[in-house]
């Protein structure tokens, strides 16, 4: 993992000549940081990713934005489109009724890992790895077609643009044996009610949605803004509900690096091996990031970089105080 070393962190927030310059550095940091990654492969369509791209986009409420490099290129949402499901499953279903479900606890194994599944305790231990995922949909599966959740996924992004991206959408079926094989795995030790193949393909649509690092940031924003539009003045998702996302985010949103992000930036973010993070930051603020350049771990090299640099130096990470 490439980290910059640590400095003085004296910038202050309402000074914004000082954080552009900070923001500008983190883009610089994270960019030249993007050449020590790799772009995930395990689905033949996202090993197209040009592992050089970078962008980063920081969004405020009062409209402020911060667009750096490449933040207008649409890839797949992935594994940050598990935010999204869960804001839905916790507006429809209830906080209880999801969390008897699936667990609230941190794996430290890999996203799509069966161990914990099969040999600890039959509920997936959360809502941000493959297993809690698929748990999770099989909840929204009979009430919820695709073009519903793709409806809130435009919104809670900000980006009425999103759409799903055919050509990943089929690559991730196809590869998604253990996908389904979580799925079939839940529903044999009847945790999971529902039909297998259908709760998976819709799954499968809900990582193919097409985004960028601008409706990441809106994602961000919306959940910096406790569930509020704060342009229009809507009310996407209640603020408890919003409390409980980004914890869960805070705690298991970095795959089984979500610790040392914990520690690095403090800050409540997911992260997709398609090359995305979102960020939620004081501000409030959200901040996108697109870096197909991926860790071992499969978080964007380049993403992380820039928010711990970025993090530091605002001292954004929740435990910083004055
Ligand atoms: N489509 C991916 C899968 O389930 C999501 C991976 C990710 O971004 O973690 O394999």
């Amino acid at each position: 993992m490439i980290y910059p070393t640590y400095e003085q962190a004296d910038i202050s927030l309402q000074d914004p000549a000082a954080v552009r310059q900070v923001f500008l550095e983190g883009y610089e940091n994270g960019l030249s940081a993007c050449q020590y990654g790799a772009v995930a492969s395990y689905i033949p369509e996202l090993a197209k990713a040009d592992g050089s791209a970078f962008g980063l986009y920081a969004w405020k409420k009062d409209g402020t934005i911060l667009d750096l490099g490449d933040t207008t290129t649409r890839f797949s949402i992935q594994s940050i489109s598990k935010v999204i499901n869960l804001a839905v499953a916790l507006k429809y279903r209830g906080f209880r009724d999801v969390f008897s479900h699936v667990l609230m606890e941190p794996t430290g194994d890999a996203f799509n890992s069966i161990l914990k599944l099969d040999m600890v305790e039959s509920r997936p231990f959360n809502p941000m790895i493959n297993a809690g995922a698929i748990q999770v949909m099989s909840l929204l599966e009979p009430e919820f077609s695709f073009e519903d959740l793709l409806a809130f996924a435009r919104e809670i992004c900000l980006d009425e643009e999103i759409r799903l991206n055919e050509e990943v959408y089929r690559s991730e079926a196809e590869t998604g044996d253990r996908n389904r094989a979580i799925a079939w795995l839940l529903k044999s030790k009847e945790v999971m009610q529902g039909n297998p193949d259908r709760i998976t393909d819709l799954y499968f649509k809900m990582c193919s949605l097409n985004v960028t690092a601008k409706s990441l940031a809106g994602l961000g924003l919306v959940l910096a803004c406790g569930g509020l539009n704060p342009f229009t003045g809507k009310h996407l998702i209640a603020p408890g509900y919003v409390r409980t996302i980004k914890s869960v985010m805070f705690t298991c949103g970095l795959y089984d690096e979500s610790g040392e992000f914990g520690v690095r930036v403090g800050l409540p973010a997911k992260s997709g091996v398609g090359g995305g993070i979102v960020c939620s930051a004081p501000g409030p603020m959200g901040i996108g990031l697109y870096g197909p350049a991926l860790d071992p771990k499969g978080n964007s090299l380049g993403g992380l970089t820039a928010l711990e640099h970025i993090s530091h130096r605002l001292k954004l990470h929740v435990f910083d105080y004055e």
